[in-house]
């Protein structure tokens, strides 16, 4: 199989890449390097079957030759770029969108599109089903991410129904694992960063929000099973076990060794309350749920923070 991978250079895009490689298929990785690392390309470049394409999705992409997947995972995901790249994740998930979903239908490709628990934004539905239509801000903060992935859905689907193409959304919940950058402003990255540098854990608010943690090869596993099952709609990928944001602190901080204390920051605007994916539906679809605990995770992550400068 012959897939392009949009994202490549990005955290999950890297892991994605990695994976259909050792299953022993051909990837075409396309990323414009905006918040993907140059580190996770060069990597990529020393496998056999890998090829890099650095584009911007904005623009049309013509692939040479055969492509039977598009796996399009390309946009800036931390909260701390909402802000700065407003407009161009908009771009990204309207245009951008649009020429993966063109490029796919001329290939006769199949397509996965990583959707978000962002869709949910705030919800008032506990855990989140997909069947949940949200509780989304359209002028807020989070606003370009959280309604140009709700656009991007729509786009996906309008494809789907006015030209047939063969899709398939899943939408992702809070993922952790080595590859993430440094300086990302998620929570995993900034917590380990300054547990391993003895500053304070910035804890924002007052901790009680909650979250629910994925680990990357767990969430890899679903990506890679979602274009080869028909249904179309989108599908809860994430693990159901939830978290506050004050016991990953202190989690961290246990797991690491560190001194650091806990420092209480604002939090930020339209930062939702909770957030737990229900995955009924990537059980029943997929086969699929995770299977890594959190400690396991955490300890890989951090090993990980360790082997690279920070
Ligand atoms: N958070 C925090 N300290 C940090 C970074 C994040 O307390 O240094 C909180 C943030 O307010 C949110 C949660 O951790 O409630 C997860 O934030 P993240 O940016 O990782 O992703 P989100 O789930 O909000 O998209």
């Amino acid at each position: 199989m012959r897939a392009v991978v949009t994202g490549a250079a990005g955290f999950i895009g890297y892991h994605v890449c990695q994976r259909l490689l050792r299953d022993g298929h051909e990837v075409v990785g396309v990323d414009n390097l905006e918040t993907g690392q140059q580190r996770n390309v060069d990597d990529l470049t020393k496998l056999a079957r890998f090829s890099f394409v650095q584009h911007n999705i904005i623009e049309p992409l013509d692939i040479d030759g055969a492509v039977d997947r598009v796996f399009n995972l390309a946009c800036p995901a931390s909260p701390v770029d909402f802000e700065p790249r407003a407009v161009f994740i908009l771009r990204t998930c309207s245009e951008g969108v649009r020429h993966m979903l063109d490029l796919a239908f001329h290939k006769g490709a199949r397509f996965m599109h990583a959707s978000t628990s962002e869709c949910y934004g705030d919800p008032h539905e506990h855990p989140q089903r997909e069947t949940y239509y949200g509780h989304v801000n359209p002028i807020g903060p989070r606003s370009p991410y959280d309604e140009g992935k709700r656009f991007a859905e729509a786009m996906v689907m309008a494809h789907h129904r006015t030209h047939g193409t063969a899709v398939g959304i899943v939408r992702i919940f809070n993922t952790y694992g080595p590859r993430m950058r440094g300086n990302d402003g998620r929570i995993l990255p900034n917590f380990i960063r300054q547990a391993l540098h003895g500053e304070p854990l910035t804890v924002y608010g007052d901790g009680s929000q909650t979250r629910s943690f994925c680990y990357v090869d767990d969430l890899v596993e679903g990506i890679v099973r979602r274009p080869e099952c028909d249904f179309v709609e989108p599908i809860n990928l994430g693990n159901p076990i939830e978290v506050t944001v004050r016991e990953v602190a202190e989690e961290v901080i246990e797991l690491t060794g560190s001194r650091s204390r806990i420092e209480v920051r604002p939090l930020p605007g339209d930062d939702p309350r909770k957030r737990r994916p229900d995955i009924t539906r990537a059980r029943e679809k997929l086969g699929w749920e995770p299977t890594v605990p959190r400690r396991d995770g955490f300890l890989r992550t951090i090993e990980y923070f360790r082997s690279v400068e920070l």
